[in-house]
């Protein structure tokens, strides 16, 4: 059973102010979680959790992280740049990027934060970068940054637990992009020490969207058995390790949702049998959830306004693909709940349908539902992460706005909606829209 944060009373209030389609976070949601996620990881002295800012890439969202205790992960120059505006910089950026611009390298190093490497090329790449670079602080001009990390990629398949069906998380990290091996890994971590760098860590992101206790402790086990290697073989000391991403949330209702505080003792049993005896007792643990941190804390409001019946039903709403696409992308399950209609049987079946002229624009294909009437307001769940930020123009539809619910119950415009006037801007003169 999942239940929606918010009702239909409530949403018919916003509306007076913010017409459908809205995205919404609920402030004490994101705030409950972030603490249990500290309080999970407390017994590391150095944790820090980098929330990863393509997820909800919102200013707002980022403040109140950064006030738990959060920090950013970062990958691109906006993602930097909203980081710095949030008054969020030095130690509480992580920049996990790849395929990097060099001035997006010299800007993380300008504003103090840790740059991890995706490629063992990329040690001269920075260290060029940086030569050339003029710095806002002469002092750091030409310097490699204090801290920085590489990104490890083990090959082959990953694979972890075997329940009923097969395994509960299969990935392949040989078929992907990222990261270097690990005779890579060594060579850069030498030469990262030769060029200055202070502080060394390592990262990896194995699996997208666990659903499992197991993938934090099984990710940890590998990296820390590889530092300790490389300890004793290279004479390399880490003093971060980066887990990254790919804690998952339970999208459908019949999921079992992940159990922080079981990851977070997963990890810390792995610490003391594989750290701990090797004298590496000082290592921090970092993170750089996203989906973990705010997917279930963000719901996309949208008003049913058609119904169609041909050789299938349909209800069409106000929201479309271009304002949450991971179903039409990855045909994923979004729960839907119709608002005040809680508690009614699940006794219809619909396509939800946005207007796009795609036919994959469907937020629910052949989903048990409540009689939808039009005007009856749908709350998308788990839309809080890797939803609006995925958003697009296609077919000239504008981005939502995104509001916040605080933890008073009012509610506040973190991000206005897209304009005629936004959506036409960069065709320089031609067009002088008044909406
Ligand atoms: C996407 C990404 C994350 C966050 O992943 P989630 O699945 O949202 O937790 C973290 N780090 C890096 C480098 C990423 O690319």
């Amino acid at each position: 059973m999942k239940t929606p944060f918010i009702t239909k009373e409530k949403v018919e209030e916003i509306v007076k102010t913010y017409p459908t389609p809205f995205h919404i976070y609920d402030e004490k949601g994101i705030r409950e979680n972030a603490r249990a996620l500290n309080k999970a990881f407390s017994w590391n002295k150095g944790y820090k959790e980098y929330f990863a800012v393509k997820a909800t890439p919102n200013p707002t969202i980022l403040k109140i992280l950064h006030e738990e205790g959060c920090g950013t992960d970062c990958s691109s120059m906006a993602e930097l740049v909203m980081s710095e505006r949030a008054g969020i910089v030095g130690n509480d950026i992580m920049f996990s990027s790849n395929d990097t611009p060099a001035e997006e390298f010299v800007k993380c190093a300008e504003l103090g934060g840790t740059i991890n490497l995706d490629d063992i090329t990329h040690v001269d790449f920075v260290y060029n970068a940086l030569k050339g670079a003029k710095m806002a602080d002469p002092a750091a001009s030409g310097k490699m940054p204090r801290k920085m990390s590489c990104r490890f990629n083990p090959g082959g398949v990953f694979t972890l637990g075997k329940s009923g069906e097969g395994f509960q998380v299969m990935d392949t990290p040989g078929d992907s992009k990222y990261g270097l091996t690990e005779e890579q890994i060594i060579e850069a971590y030498k030469k990262l020490s030769e060029l200055g760098v202070e502080e060394l860590g390592m990262h990896a992101f194995l699996a997208s969207n666990t659903v499992t206790n197991e993938y934090y402790p099984t990710l940890a086990g590998i990296l820390f058995e590889l530092a300790v290697k490389i300890q004793k073989e290279a004479g390399v000391k880490l003093s971060f390790i980066n887990l990254s991403g790919g804690v998952g949330i339970a999208y459908k209702p019949d999921q079992t949702p992940n159990d922080i505080a079981a990851i977070g003792e997963g990890v810390h049993k792995k610490f003391d049998e594989i750290l701990v005896p090797a004298g590496m007792d000082d290592v921090s643990i970092y993170t750089e959830l996203g989906r973990f941190m705010l997917a279930p804390y963000g719901h996309l409001i949208t008003k049913a306004i058609h119904e169609k019946h041909i050789y299938k039903e349909y209800i069409g709403v106000d929201a479309c693909a271009a304002n949450l696409m991971r179903p039409a992308m990855y045909g994923a399950y979004h729960h839907i709940t119709v608002l005040g209609k809680e508690d009614a049987p699940c006794d219809h079946v619909y396509d939800i349908t946005g207007s796009l002229c795609e036919n994959n624009d469907k937020f629910a294909i052949d989903r048990e539902l409540p009689e939808i009437e039009k005007g009856d307001y749908l709350a998308i769940h788990d839309a809080g992460a890797h939803g609006f930020s995925m958003g697009y123009n296609y077919n000239g539809r504008l981005w939502s706005a995104e509001l916040l619910l605080r933890e008073n119950g009012d509610v506040t415009e973190i991000r206005r909606a897209q304009t005629l006037d936004d959506y036409f801007a960069t065709l320089d003169g031609f067009w002088d829209v008044e909406v």
